[in-house]
């Protein structure tokens, strides 16, 4: 057994969960962050059952857990008329279908809850303030460089530095993130501030021309999460820049009254341009491996951005353990992972064209999702939530 440790570049969701998953099957692991802290920031997140069962895999759950909320429902309404289109229960019937709840969350309280698992594990080291440069194959072993001049050596490393990868290059060549002509605006407000006439223990789902919305609560309770995704461009601008003024609901005029009362609610707004990656030639090169946005980013439209990079742990981590072979057992974890992400990345941006339909197009979808009703819409995410951590596809 190679007892060098297992390098990870990027503490993100997939980073984190990467270095749990690799501690449970008794490596050592080194994990290292651009930022000088896990990043607090971004928005909800749907734990959809897949989700949960790789944390419980993970041995995350239990700290994760406790910021999650239990929605009652799923509400899919016309953005203009207010009708609900559809109405799916989230409880005891959805849990036994598919062997695990459905949960929201922030994604702060989800970084949060595997960096506590993370720190509970001594075969961890937690760095922050690495921002890895570069990385290099040494037949034997793999090194990390960092913008520090400084370097680490180990078994493997796993690229979990995000949709903009700096490593991704070594393994793949230059690939850009490509935009999908939609604007993301995400706003987050105390719970107190949700209008009266919302639901606000329901995730609802508001199709508009041109656009959708999103909403539910998160953080236990104590805050409720927008997103909005309308289509349009913009520059490259990163997570975080702050929207306009006003500028979300110009973006939506002539919306159903409670639908345009939610949108000026939220303090501020950020934005950001909705990006995707093509298909990669390759995840893994040697003793380096992508994983998670800079293997596969997805548009959010299926809620599993930070759920595949979750699932990439479990599978990586698996077959890391099946024998000595690292360079073997990187190109196994991509078997089993590219199918699956590609066809997420693929409905995710066929959603958009369906969700923001308008005039006949939007009248047919509405009158299907009518008459198809709850259980052929779960029946159409089977293939994602019915995920288990010994799939090998
Ligand atoms: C700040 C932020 C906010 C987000 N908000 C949303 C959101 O609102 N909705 C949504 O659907 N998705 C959001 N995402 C994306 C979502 O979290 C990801 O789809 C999902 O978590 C996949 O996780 P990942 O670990 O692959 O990537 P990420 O979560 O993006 O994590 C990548 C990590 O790598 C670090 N990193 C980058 N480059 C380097 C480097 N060279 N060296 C070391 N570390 C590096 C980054 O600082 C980051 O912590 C957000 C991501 C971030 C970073």
């Amino acid at each position: 057994m190679n007892d060098q440790p297992f390098l990870i570049a990027g503490g993100g969701i997939g980073g984190l969960a990467a270095a749990l998953g690799l501690a449970r099957q008794g490596r050592p692991v080194r994990l290292f962050e651009q930022a000088t802290g896990f990043e607090e920031i971004g928005a909800g997140l749907q734990m959809s059952p897949n989700g949960v069962r790789a944390l419980k895999a993970l041995g995350a759950w239990e700290a994760v857990e406790p910021s999650c909320v239990i929605p009652s429902e799923i509400h899919v309404r016309d953005g203009l008329s207010g009708a609900i289109l559809q109405r799916i229960r989230l409880g005891k019937t959805f849990e036994e279908r598919f062997g695990a709840p459905y949960r929201v969350c922030h994604r702060a309280d989800l970084l949060a809850g595997l960096v506590t698992a993370a720190k509970r594990n001594f075969a961890i080291e937690l760095n922050t303030g690495k921002r890895a440069t570069g990385v290099e194959d040494m037949g034997e072993a793999a090194r990390l460089g960092f913008a520090d001049g400084s370097t680490a050596r180990g078994a493997g490393v796993v690229a979990a530095d995000g949709i903009r990868s700096t490593l991704r290059a070594a393994v793949a060549g230059e690939v850009a993130p490509t935009k999908r002509g939609v604007i993301l605006y995400r706003g987050l407000m105390p719970l107190q501030r949700v209008p009266p006439e919302i639901e606000a223990d329901c995730v609802t789902l508001w199709l508009c021309p041109g656009a959708h919305v999103v909403h539910y609560p998160v953080s236990n309770w104590r805050n409720f999460n927008v997103v909005v995704a309308v289509d349009g461009t913009l520059p490259d601008e990163g997570w975080k820049t702050p929207a306009h003024s006003g500028e979300v609901p110009k973006r939506l005029p002539g919306v159903y009254r409670e639908l345009s009362l939610l949108l000026a609610a939220p303090a501020s707004w950020t934005r950001w341009p909705g990006t995707d990656l093509g298909a990669l030639p390759q995840w893994t090169r040697g003793r380096v491996a992508l994983l998670g946005d800079a293997a596969h980013a997805t548009l959010p439209f299926l809620a599993q951005g930070a759920v595949m990079a979750l699932e990439d742990a479990v599978v990586l981590a698996r077959e890391t353990a099946r024998g000595p072979d690292l360079p073997e057992a990187f190109r196994a974890y991509e078997r089993q992972r590219r199918e699956r992400t590609a066809k997420i990345q693929e409905q995710s941006r066929s959603m958009s064209r369906i969700y923001h339909a308008s005039g006949v197009v939007a009248a047919g979808r509405n009158l299907t999702l009518r008459l198809s009703g709850p259980s052929f819409a779960l029946g159409r995410l089977e293939w994602i939530y019915r995920w288990t951590p010994d799939a090998t596809g």
